[in-house]
């Protein structure tokens, strides 16, 4: 069923054919893993007599009497309007845009709606219900007097013609499939059989069953993203790696002269980097931590390990303001320190660098110890003489290939990727389950949180008071805009416009900057330059501000439009402010419409708390939307969902630990199914294994 095209099913030619492949469906498998959106309980109908308002009921109605009307207010915009009834009473439907409904819509037509009633002066209503006609000989089919599976529908079919489809092809594989999921194990975790599974997941005999079925297919889609986690960790334990000098006079020194103390969450998190990094093993360790809880200086203390012990360290920053940024403060940090006699050489590198040439040979002749820069780290060119140990800034903001190119460039060399949106550890641990993890979890002394409030349009005068008060105060403030030019179709002011008028009007007694992504680099950084040394007051900016811009005289900020952004987005910018020992707020203009909007304000008003943000941005977004394309496999998962299923993401991990433990490499007789199966998910697994 894997490698059977659909096009052996009957009725698929190459259009049907090609609309199927636009859903990423192409053999029979894919098929069958097509799941339906939701179920229709079509046992038995709701009265229409008993419809109330606001709720949502299947209904099954015969057609009294159907019309069109072309709408008032645009001519190409139609209302197709019915009426229609089942033994108990009468109904109104209301269909917008789908003229073509009116040559089916005859009286004595029998249709299912499926939709949410609304009750006009008494009368009842469904606006754009969904439908589907009956045929007479429908009676006792795939369509009525169960529970029915309703699709999302690849182009030019119906919910019938897919049922009827898809029960086709489970009545002609499902008696030969074989599963992949070996028999101990499904038995150990009550799973149902695959073949039992995928029936009842399109036709669920009941409830039960298809709760069953539901279960059995989430975990061995948890369980195919974890067995390539697991053995990937596995592996990496197996290769050798570099054992640092961690106690050395270079990192004493370093935090000797620091201007603080390192909070314990620094100092447990360091504990952990310095054992992994003594030891023989590759590290490969992911830190979270809440924005500003003091990563950088972690980080850098572990390239000073891999520097003391005579090796490079290679810092990469997703941006090349935040580059410089970490290049400026780690170059001050160092400088006065001394090793083997020698100051210690920092080298940066971005994409267009001149002296890019000059840098390459210095790193290639071991005279640069650390080298910080964006992805331009990733370029052909740089070689370096001995690369013992990476910093991955922001990891999500690199692809997971791209995570991967860096060590390639050393001999197994440590690891340590950093993210600033932390999610709960258990889930943190399944999903990036080929990492260890490390995990700040408090900020530095004395940090007062962050004020945040909400402002409508309307009253948005207020925000932009507090924020003249700091200015006042002879402290700065950024504005940020969700986009350069203003957009007058969506209504929405722009950083460039705004910046003109806010210089001419309520901030014309400060001094104001404009950054954003259009500028080119050089006048990006003299603006941040500016701003940096206090000769400017107020920042106009776009979301370029959003990582790692550390200002810590820069108390107010203030969000335009701040239901165009993001939560995890929002809790980022909002990390530029606080970072200092006096009071800071945010002040997030809104009037925010939609549900998830509103959600996203109101979270940002209530906590400050990184941990609480990303899993509430995870529950509003959903896992495949929170993580985005970059998490490999993640964006895969259909029916399974790590926040409502975190329990059986951990069994079917623990299951993967177990399988692997004993089998490794998958050669018994009973894994050879789940083999091929993790193979077709993820090709680059097979020479992966094969040089085990
Ligand atoms: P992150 O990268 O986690 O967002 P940073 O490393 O940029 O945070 O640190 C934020 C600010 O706090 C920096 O100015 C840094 O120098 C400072 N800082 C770091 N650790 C401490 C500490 N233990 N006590 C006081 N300030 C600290
Ligand atoms: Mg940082």
């Amino acid at each position: 069923m894997q490698a059977t095209s659909i096009q052996y099913l009957k009725g698929i030619g190459p259009k049907r054919k090609k609309s199927f492949s636009d859903k990423g469906i192409n053999t029979i498998e894919d098929l069958l893993y097509y799941f339906p959106r939701r179920y229709e309980d079509r046992t038995n109908f709701s009265n229409i007599s008993g419809l109330k308002d606001g709720e949502i009921y299947t209904i099954k109605t015969q057609v009294l009497a159907g019309g069109q009307r072309n709408s008032w207010r645009r001519r190409s915009f139609s209302i197709t309007e019915a009426v229609l009834v089942d033994k108990t009473g009468k109904i109104n439907c209301v269909w917008f845009n789908q003229p073509y409904l009116k040559e089916y819509l005859k009286p004595g037509v029998s249709l299912i709606l499926y939709g949410k009633v609304e009750i006009y002066n008494g009368r009842m209503q469904m606006n754009n219900p969904e439908f589907e006609f009956l045929d007479s000989e429908d009676v006792d089919s795939l369509n009525i007097g169960r529970i029915v599976p309703i699709y999302t529908l690849p182009k030019g079919f119906s919910q019938r013609s897919m049922r009827h489809l898809i029960k086709g092809a489970l009545d002609e594989f499902m008696p030969k499939v074989k599963d992949y999921l070996p028999f101990d194990l499904r038995s150990r975790n009550n799973l149902l059989n695959l073949a039992q599974s995928l029936i009842n997941i399109h036709f669920p005999q009941d409830l039960i069953l298809q709760k069953q079925a539901l279960l059995r297919l989430s975990f061995e889609e948890f369980f195919i993203f974890q067995l390539p986690l697991v053995l990937r960790k596995l592996k990496r334990k197996e290769k050798k790696g570099v054992s640092h000098i961690v106690n050395g006079k270079l990192v004493e020194d370093f935090i000797s002269r620091l201007p603080f103390k390192l909070t314990l969450g620094q100092q447990k998190v360091l504990a952990e980097i310095k054992s992994d990094m003594a030891s023989a093993q590759a590290m490969q360790r992911l830190l979270q931590g809440d924005v500003g809880s003091g990563k950088t200086v972690v980080a850098t203390l572990a390239c000073l390990m891999s520097i003391q012990g005579g090796y490079q360290a290679a810092f990469m920053a997703p941006t090349e303001i935040l580059s410089r940024q970490h290049y400026a403060k780690i170059t001050s940090q160092l400088s006065g320190l001394t090793f083997n006699g020698r100051k210690l050489r920092v080298g940066l590198l971005i994409s267009q660098d001149k002296e890019k040439e000059r840098i390459y040979q210095e790193v290639k002749e071991g005279k640069i110890d650390l080298i910080i820069g964006t992805h331009a780290l990733l370029q052909e060119g740089l070689r370096f003489k001995s690369l013992g140990f990476i910093v991955i800034d922001e990891q999500h903001k690199f692809g997971v290939g791209q995570r991967a190119l860096l060590p390639k460039k050393g001999n197994n060399p440590d690891v340590l990727i950093m993210t600033a949106t932390p999610i709960p550890r258990t889930l943190a641990i399944t999903l990036y389950g080929d990492l260890d993890i490390s995990v700040i979890n408090e900020l530095p002394a004395g940090r007062i949180p962050v004020k945040t409030l909400h402002f409508s349009q309307q009253d948005k005068e207020k925000g932009f008071a507090l924020a003249r008060q700091e200015l006042e105060h002879g402290r700065q403030a950024y504005i940020i805009y969700p986009v350069i030019e203003e957009s007058y179709a969506l209504d929405i002011a722009g950083a460039k416009k705004m910046f003109a008028e806010l210089k001419e009007g309520g901030f014309k007694n400060f001094r104001l900057g404009l950054v954003h992504g259009k500028l080119k680099t050089k006048e990006q950084e003299e603006v941040m330059l500016k701003f940096r040394n206090k000769e400017l007051d107020l920042l106009v900016s776009t979301t370029i501000l959003e990582v790692g811009i550390d200002i810590p005289n820069a108390t107010c900020m203030i969000v335009a439009h701040a239901e165009r952004f993001g939560l995890s987005q929002l809790h980022q910018l909002r990390g530029r402010i606080g970072r200092g020992s006096l009071q800071s707020f945010c002040v997030l203009i809104s009037d925010a419409q939609t549900d998830e909007a509103k959600a996203r304000l109101r979270a940002m008003v209530l906590s400050s708390d990184g941990f609480r943000i990303s899993e509430e941005d995870l529950r509003i977004r959903g896992p495949g939307e929170f993580f985005g394309q970059r998490q490999h496999g993640l964006t895969e998962l259909k029916i399974a969902n790590p926040l409502t299923q975190l329990q059986l993401l951990k069994k079917a991990r623990e299951e993967a630990l177990r399988l692997i433990s004993e089998d490794n490499n998958l050669t018994l007789h009973q894994h050879i199914q789940l083999k091929e199966r993790l193979f077709q998910r993820f090709p680059e697994y097979e020479s992966f294994m094969a040089v085990a």
